[in-house]
């Protein structure tokens, strides 16, 4: 069997842990290659440091956090935290389209379109990548968005406005795979990460599922357990 693919395309350094890195540690260990891609170097997430320096230890952190969840590989796009919705959006949407069509990923995953906390950055990546995705057009590619849920409520510290309704949902077990979220979180130490004990006591405290809501292929399924479980045929509207 050939190995899963799995791209992530986000807004900050960070975006990765705090919602979703027990799904990213729990696919690395089932031998998926995962790609990453972060949009900004989030410049501007650290108070009392100038832009460069901040992006420098952003950096730092984000390739320990990569490290720590077991991600293959770090594409940062270098645009600036907290306006990438003034970035050329034809610019960023041919990079994404080439980057897909470069790994042609089994599955990607982005912000939905609430963007968790409803950051401008992320609702222009969530905006952005599901138009890349649309342009790249790869056959049996699946796009999913990151659902709220308790997992991204303790990550990210923010209840979402959104409600799930009616779509198709993953769920994935991250259960044993907690340690490594912790760890990958606390690698982000300019983000005062919200668990900072020891990974082994503070994976408890973790919800055991992340969830994704399924955006592409537009079909219905039950609920999914995981990202790349078979979907029903597609029916032509
Ligand atoms: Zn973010």
């Amino acid at each position: 069997m050939t190995r899963r693919s799995l791209m992530v395309i986000l807004a900050h350094p960070d975006d990765e842990s705090f919602p979703i890195g027990g799904t990213l540690a729990t696919y690395a260990d089932q031998g998926a290659v995962i790609t990453l891609v972060t949009a900004t170097s989030g410049q501007r997430g650290v108070p009392g440091l100038e832009p460069m320096r901040a992006a420098e230890l952003r950096d730092g952190e984000l390739r320990a956090a990569a490290a720590a969840l077991g991600v293959a590989e770090v594409h940062l796009l270098g645009y600036t935290d907290g306006a990438l919705d003034t970035a050329p959006p034809d610019e960023v949407r041919r990079r994404l389209r080439a980057l897909l069509i470069t790994h042609r990923p089994d599955a990607v995953i982005t912000f939905g379109p609430d963007g968790i906390s409803g950051h401008p950055d992320h609702l222009a990546i969530h905006r952005l990548t599901t138009e890349a995705f649309d342009a790249a057009a790869l056959p049996d590619a699946r796009l999913y968005y990151i659902t709220p849920s308790e997992a991204t409520h303790q990550g990210c510290g923010v209840a979402s406005s959104a409600d799930v309704v009616s779509s198709t949902i993953a769920a994935i077990d991250v259960g044993a795979h907690r340690e490594a979220k912790v760890r990958a979180m606390q690698c982000h130490a300019s983000q005062q990460p919200p668990f900072t004990g020891s990974p082994a006591e503070e994976a408890k405290k973790l919800a055991c599922h992340e969830y994704f809501t399924l955006a592409r292929p537009a079909v219905h399924a039950d609920a999914l357990a995981c990202l790349f479980a078979p979907l029903p045929a597609v029916v032509p509207a």
